[in-house]
């Protein structure tokens, strides 16, 4: 049996987490085939077959997918699935709309955002905002699973797997692409960036964003991150939430600013490499989590660290 992949892309780039996935794959010791839809896929395919680890890349090539919907994707994906025994996705917003919907057509059980692989059906996830681990396995012939992409390397590149092209079904009537919405920022992306500074319910406003905390990520070429207590209060947009319920990130450094470091947010956080606190309150629990913490009010410590900076 073979490993399937699920890529999520933006039209010309692959996202940095299939690579991730790719490693993460290598466990079954199967070959690893690549799925690609999009409405365009030479690019793609290209990139996706230079990914050590491949076998094979699957492209399914339609003017309908450039907005593709999960039950199209699904549509398409089911069939191949005869041929799998597993199907993988990295874990994203992309893949917890669609694999939900292949494991269910499949009749099989979906293992959603996988920290380790124990062996062909056995995994470690978090549960509880990832305070519980729970080892848990598929007794399922077919294994429909995300992983975190934090906890894989990325497959390295060199190398150059055959592309082969696969038949797309008419979209299933019921949904259909209308819109979509995009913050243009000169920021690297939140998801991806190395360095991140967040800020949390204790900047006070919006403008506390762009005065304090924004000169702060410049120095650093970095991403803005936000706690949900933040973005509740309008100080930030929901797209700069870090937590369960917001993006989940690792960067290099990440920076929280004024955030107590509530469970649901240090899930979205606590793998990042070096954690800086900033927190006036020498108890809070972020403190816990940090490489390094600063007992300051942030309104003093942030414009003299910029100005050092
Ligand atoms: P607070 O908890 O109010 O902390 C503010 C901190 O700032 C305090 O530690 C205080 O000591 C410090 N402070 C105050 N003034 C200053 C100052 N002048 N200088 C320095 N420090 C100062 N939260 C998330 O972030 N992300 C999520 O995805 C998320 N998902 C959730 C999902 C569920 C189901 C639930 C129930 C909650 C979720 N939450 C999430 C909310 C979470 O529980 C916390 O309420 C939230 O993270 C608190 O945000 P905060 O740390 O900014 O605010």
């Amino acid at each position: 049996m073979r490993t399937l992949i699920i890529t999520e892309h933006d039209g010309q780039h692959l996202n940095a987490q299939v690579a991730r996935a790719i490693t993460a794959a290598q466990h079954w010791q199967q070959p690893v085939d690549v799925f690609i839809a999009a409405s365009h896929t030479e690019t793609l395919a290209a990139q996706a077959a230079a990914l050590q680890g491949v076998s094979q890349v699957l492209v399914a090539t339609d003017a309908a997918l450039q907005h593709a919907t999960a039950e199209h994707l699904a549509a398409l994906i089911v069939p191949l699935a005869a041929n799998y025994s597993v199907v993988l996705a990295a874990h994203s917003a992309f893949s917890k709309d669609l694999l939900p919907r292949v494991a269910a057509l499949l009749d099989v059980n979906m293992l959603s955002d996988v920290l380790e692989i124990l062996n062909a059906n056995t995994y470690v996830r978090g549960m509880y905002a990832g305070n519980v681990l729970a080892t848990v396995q598929s007794s399922d012939a077919k294994q429909v699973l995300t992983v975190r992409g934090s906890k894989f390397a990325a497959a390295a590149t060199g190398t150059s797997a055959a592309t082969q092209t696969v038949t797309v079904p008419a979209a299933p009537q019921g949904s259909r692409w209308v819109a979509e919405a995009f913050n243009t920022s000169e920021r690297p992306p939140l998801a991806a960036a190395k360095v991140v500074v967040s800020g949390g319910r204790a900047l006070g406003s919006a403008d506390a964003f762009t005065q304090v905390l924004a000169p702060l990520a410049d120095k650093l070429h970095a991403a803005i991150g936000a706690s949900r207590a933040a973005v509740d209060a309008g100080f930030a947009p929901n797209d700069l939430q870090v937590g369960q319920t917001g993006v989940v990130v690792a960067p290099e450094l990440y920076i929280a600013v004024g955030i107590s470091g509530a469970i649901q947010h240090a899930y979205g956080m606590k793998d990042s490499k070096v954690v800086v606190a900033i927190n006036q309150d020498p108890d809070a629990p972020i403190f816990k989590i940090a490489d390094y913490g600063l007992v300051a009010d942030l309104f003093e410590a942030i414009p003299q660290l910029t100005a050092a900076l």
